[in-house]
């Protein structure tokens, strides 16, 4: 349940412990990377040495691929990775991991520095690309073929897949695998240069067909591909593969521990064997990077496969990349979630080695706690019907006094006006009432929030008995903050917009995107577990002072939730804002 009025500020805390930290610790105290600097590699690696040497103790990466928007799984570990450089005084790296010449566009590149730097890393000198390390790789690729540890293979992909063996059997040997250095050099050299299809060969690994470990039956380095590439345009026509390309990157970058998420566990024995046959070459100095796997952030109620969120907004059963509802980091940013929110989710949840699922309501719950910290009160009416003052003057407003956060009165107080005729929740009248029910409904008083008593007398209906008006009267010596006010003893207490100064606009109430916690469970199309509720726009009455409120500014509009002004469709002196999150978890069962 929500603690809204109990919830601590959301101070920073001292990080807790894991087996990451454990590992990074003990790694420090023996000072296994002490004096090992950016760009302290040997021989052709020395040249990829572009940024100044700086001597941080351990060194991490965050390494996305630019072909998808960041999601919150990746907050999870651009928290972690960044976070701990943070923490022990090291460096983190921003890589695009950019080896896939098909998939990848500026677009995403753009948006993913953004995203880092609104979730609040910094990467300094530190930004590259694995693109930039094509020449070594095929520098490394031609000294693994003279040194007999790769060949190609010019099998066909069906064969290969056939003498590749399966967890129970061993796979076969190539015909191929013992052609000679120099024929494999032509081969390969040929490759690259354009001389075949994409298919006609593959450089493979020459480790162990019966290996019990499939990643180490003789995988693949490099493969050939006629395609353009985003940034080194057409001068490649082989192209590494990511299990190939990612260690060397490291290790080029003297990444101290090479975190990743648990369905690599598999690939560190290559991992570690490709890196130590290139030290054994003099290519790469050690120490070498060490691989270090977690468990993959899975959340409830979303998706955060980039094939699924591509479907979602190819078929706009979403507003694209930035809709509020999607789990993209510019669409929590568009819904009013913080980075505050996020790296405090990032620190609740933890770092485990084993799988397991984070219900989405402990992200909700972490930005409420953000938000109910530092959020500015405000009032709004998101169902409005008309109150009206009957024994007050029609041409007198005046002054009422609320709080911008009742718990750090140093923010002061703003002046709401208030008049003969205000805008309540519908909500907050009964003409019926259930029992337990303390608003108005005739005959009862409540006390407009920082304002007047009334007493509620009757109300107006149109022709088909909806009830569009309420009639109260209001007691003159009720008013909050004057003396004697506080002698009226009411139940009720509700909140109120005058009417006359009521700033009108466009409010949109989000909810979740699924209605399923596990989308698409049990072999279900996911898509049909759309929550078709997940978007509500409505027109509200909300209190003057907000038409002043800046894009992404963030309030807790009393009663209703938190709300941020819509960073995109916003226009000066015209917010409209969008729903971050209820002041409390709805979607409890029972
Ligand atoms: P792809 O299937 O395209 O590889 P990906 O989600 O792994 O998708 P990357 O760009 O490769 O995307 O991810 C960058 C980094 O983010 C990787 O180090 C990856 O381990 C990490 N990451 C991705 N998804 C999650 C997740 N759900 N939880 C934690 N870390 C994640
Ligand atoms: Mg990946």
């Amino acid at each position: 349940m929500s603690k809204e009025k109990s919830a601590p500020a959301a101070a920073p805390t001292p990080p807790v412990s894991n087996f990451i930290r454990q590992i990074v610790e003990a790694d420090l105290a023996a000072g296994k990377h002490d004096g090992v600097t950016w760009g302290g590699q040997p021989g052709p690696a020395a040249a990829h040495a572009g940024a100044p040497a700086d001597p941080a103790r351990i060194r991490t990466r965050f390494p996305p691929e630019p072909n998808g928007y960041l999601h919150i799984g990746h907050a999870k570990s651009i928290c972690l990775n960044f976070g701990l450089a943070r923490d022990y005084a090291g460096a983190c790296h921003l890589r695009f991991d950019d080896t896939n010449p098909e998939k990848e566009e500026q677009e995403y590149v753009d948006a993913i520095v953004d995203a880092v730097h609104w979730l609040g890393f910094d990467w300094g000198t530190h930004g590259y690309f694995a693109s930039d390390y094509f020449d070594f790789m095929y520098e490394a690729a031609q000294y693994l073929i003279r040194a007999g540890h790769a060949y190609v293979d010019s099998q066909s992909a069906e064969e290969m897949r056939a003498s590749r063996g399966t967890l129970t059997e061993p796979g076969k040997n190539s015909p191929y695998r013992n052609r000679s250095a120099e024929e494999n050099l032509d081969l390969f050299r040929r490759m690259e240069a354009g001389e075949f299809p994409d298919g006609a060969h593959v450089l493979r690994a020459k480790i162990d067909m019966a290996s019990p470990n499939i990643n180490l039956r003789d995988p693949a380095l490099y493969r050939i591909k006629h395609a353009t590439h985003h940034r080194a345009g057409d001068k490649w026509n082989v192209y590494p593969m990511y299990t190939f390309a990612h260690p060397i990157e490291d290790a080029l970058e003297r990444i101290t521990h090479s975190i990743c998420t648990l369905e690599f566990e598999d690939q560190r024995p290559f991992y570690d064997w490709l890196l130590d046959k290139l030290a054994e070459g003099g290519l790469l100095a050690k120490p070498l990077p060490q691989q270090v796997e977690f468990a993959r952030l899975n959340l409830s109620y979303v998706v955060l496969s980039k094939r699924k969120l591509i479907q979602l907004v190819q078929e706009r059963h979403v507003d694209g990349w930035d809709d509020p509802r999607l789990p993209t980091l510019v669409g929590a940013r568009r819904r009013g979630y913080t980075p505050e929110g996020f790296r405090l989710f990032a620190e609740r949840i933890g770092v485990a080695k084993a799988d397991s699922w984070i219900d989405y309501g402990v992200l909700e719950e972490c930005m409420r706690d953000d938000l109910n910290a530092r959020a500015l009160r405000r009032i709004a009416v998101l169902d409005p019907l008309k109150l009206v003052i009957d024994n007050y003057p029609a041409e007198q407003d005046e002054e009422c006094f609320a709080p911008n956060h009742p718990q750090q009165p140093e923010l002061g107080k703003r002046a709401v006006p208030f008049s003969k005729e205000l805008w309540i929740e519908r909500e907050d009248f009964s003409e019926n009432p259930p029992k337990g029910y303390f608003r108005l409904f005739p005959g009862n008083s409540v006390r407009l929030r920082y304002g007047y008593v009334v007493k509620c007398t009757g109300c107006d209906k149109d022709a088909s008995g909806n009830v569009v008006a309420v009639h109260c009267e209001y007691l003159p010596d009720s008013k909050s903050g004057t003396p004697g006010a506080d002698a009226y003893k009411v139940k009720g207490n509700i909140h109120w917009v005058s009417a006359a100064h009521a700033y009108a606009c466009e409010v949109r109430l989000y909810d979740r995107l699924f209605r399923e916690p596990n989308p698409g469970a049990g072999g279900r199309d996911y898509l049909a577990d759309l929550n078709p509720d997940s978007k509500t726009l409505i027109k509200a009455c909300l209190e003057p002072a907000l038409k002043e409120a800046k894009p992404e500014e963030r309030f807790q509009f009393e009663r209703h939730g938190y709300f941020v002004a819509d960073r995109v469709d916003s226009k000066p002196g015209a917010p409209v804002f969008n729903r971050a999150v209820t002041l409390k978890d709805s979607w409890i069962k029972g």
